[in-house]
């Protein structure tokens, strides 16, 4: 199973630079793409729109990410309905983040939801929907450790989930440890790992604040000893990654999740490498 992430477009430049990379992806028949959900503000709708005009006027199965900020649980099932009346029925249940400050105090809607997991039993309840979630190699930045951290993971899968991506991360044994934890708790649901390809210095420090840990000091200092050569950050940047796929499907990982931050070349180039010859996708399910 191979897949890729977007996110909405912010403007008519980046609308135009999101739907090239859609397309790329398109003719090489992944098994679905996802559009990620902001935390507040216009791009909501340009998320709802993106996935809608994937369902309907490409051969790709779209992935809808939904976040509970600022959301009540009437504005949610609206979502929800509007997203099924286009044809999208698989759903990632995600959180979100306090708009602004990601990392401040997580304030429920007075009439909304407070985990993830009542978002999947939401989903799960009002139809027939496959429905992922997150995970995360490091643990949660909120979580106090990761045992706390794999016990919530745990009761997001029971309360319906189908299958997880996790956060980025860049050495394959925190994803091993993650499956390893859940899979000693006896749950089976199958975790997809999102890899990102760092091809510019810029992106390491973006991708701690995503991945919500430190970059590995060794691979940083590998990056910095590349200096200003863009060419050889490039390409030890999609070595690395696709270095990384390779392990990961080895150690029997259901597939990969690539990040494309919408461009698509790198991972379009990874993809040809580690999944030579597979089968067009888009089966109606992740
Ligand atoms: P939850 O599962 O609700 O967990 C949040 C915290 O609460 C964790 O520390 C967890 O351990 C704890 N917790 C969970 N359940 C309980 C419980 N019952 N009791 C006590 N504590 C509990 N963000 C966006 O805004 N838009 C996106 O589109 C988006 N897409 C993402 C896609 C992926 C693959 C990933 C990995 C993340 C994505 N995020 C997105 C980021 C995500 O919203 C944040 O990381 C958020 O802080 C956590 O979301 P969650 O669904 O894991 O939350």
């Amino acid at each position: 199973m191979f897949s890729f992430e977007f996110f909405p477009p912010r403007g008519p430049k980046s609308q135009a630079r999101l739907w090239r990379a859609i397309r790329e992806i398109e003719a090489l028949g992944p098994s679905f793409v996802s559009v990620t959900y902001g935390a507040g503000g216009g791009t909501r709708d340009l998320t709802v729109e993106t996935t809608e005009r994937i369902a309907t006027d490409t051969t790709l199965l779209p992935v809808a990410h939904m976040t509970l900020v600022d959301h009540s649980v009437a504005e949610l099932r609206h979502l929800i309905g509007r997203l099924s009346d286009a044809g999208v029925s698989n759903m990632l249940a995600v959180r979100g983040d306090p708009p602004g400050d990601p990392t401040g105090e997580w304030v429920r809607h007075p009439r909304g939801l407070t985990y993830a997991e009542e978002l999947v039993r939401l989903l799960k309840d009002s139809g027939d929907f496959s429905v992922g979630v997150a995970a995360f190699p490091y643990k949660h930045p909120r979580s106090a450790d990761v045992e706390t951290d794999t016990d919530h993971f745990v009761r997001k899968c029971e309360a319906g989930a189908d299958y997880a991506i996790t956060q980025m991360f860049f050495e394959v044994e925190d994803y091993l440890r993650l499956r390893d934890r859940v899979a000693a708790r006896g749950c089976g649901v199958p975790i997809i790992p999102e890899v990102f390809p760092v091809v510019k210095l810029a992106s390491i420090p973006h991708s701690e604040k995503l991945s919500g840990a430190p970059f590995p000091p060794a691979l940083a200092e590998r990056y910095a000893s590349l200096g200003d050569d863009a060419d050889a950050v490039r390409s030890f940047g999609v070595e690395y990654a696709q270095r990384m796929c390779e392990r990961l499907l080895a150690e029997g990982a259901p597939g990969i999740h690539f990040i494309t931050f919408n461009q698509s070349t790198a991972t379009r180039e990874i993809y040809r490498e580690v999944a030579p010859g597979k089968p067009a996708g888009g089966a109606g399910r992740p």
